[in-house]
């Protein structure tokens, strides 16, 4: 596990509580460091602060991110940051807005690494087996986690996959950000919701805008629309 995070106390705070948690944690203080220390230490997660000297956790994300995919926790100072940063793509598999509670961090932390192994498994287990979700002119590849929309095929992170395959499988149908949260994220607190709202604006802003409609104050749909090609 790596922690980046160039403020001391915080960093600190961080890695104790890891370790006690029985990870093996490495920190690095400012955004190439944490390109570095990324590389070297071929890390299972990373906790990546957005706000570092020299470069900041956005390119860290993306240097990191080019070179292997690793989920990663994004440590923001405000919610509208988290949008922003989904805005621009940055591809981070959660975010946590500061101040945070230790324990909250430990349960996203090991809810993410659950995600992963899951999604490992599944792709092992359904190789063969799965049949494409075909929905309008959206196609979902569940066994090569693979999208395309119209032809086009779009990159998602992992989190983001497994979002609109939850949406997909029970199309038209209004999920609630928390059950959406539970489902995908495997996150039982309801006080992540804003992490759902981030993501459905990354699957709009890489699989169009008409896709998933928001029901104001209770969730989420996926409305198919257009044909299948061919
Ligand atoms: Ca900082």
């Amino acid at each position: 596990m790596l922690v980046v995070e160039d403020e001391p106390a915080i960093a600190t705070q961080i890695a104790r509580r890891l370790t006690a948690e029985g990870w093996r944690v490495d920190v690095a203080a400012d955004g190439l460091a944490g390109v570095e220390a990324a590389r070297s230490g071929r890390p299972d997660v990373i906790v990546l602060d957005v706000m570092l000297p020299g470069i900041d956790g956005l390119e860290v994300c993306r240097r990191v991110q080019a070179e292997r995919p690793v989920p990663v926790l994004m440590l923001t100072a405000r919610d509208d940051e988290t949008d922003m940063l989904v805005g621009l793509g940055v591809g981070a598999d959660d975010y946590m807005t500061k101040p945070f509670s230790m324990r909250e961090l430990v349960a996203r932390l090991k809810a993410l690494l659950r995600r992963v192994e899951r999604a490992q498994a599944v792709v092992t287990a359904s190789e063969s087996s799965a049949p494409p979700l075909e929905l309008g002119d959206l196609v979902i590849d569940r066994a090569q986690r693979r999208v395309s929309r119209a032809g086009t095929e779009a990159h998602l992170t992992p989190t983001e996959f497994d979002l609109l395959v939850c949406l997909a499988l029970s199309p038209r149908t209004v999920l609630t950000r928390e059950r959406l949260l539970a489902e995908v994220w495997d996150w039982a607190d309801a006080s992540g919701t804003r992490t759902v709202d981030s993501h459905v604006k990354a699957l709009r802003r890489k699989l169009g805008p008409d896709l998933i409609r928001t029901v104001h104050g209770v969730g989420y749909a996926l409305e198919p629309t257009g044909t299948p090609r061919g």
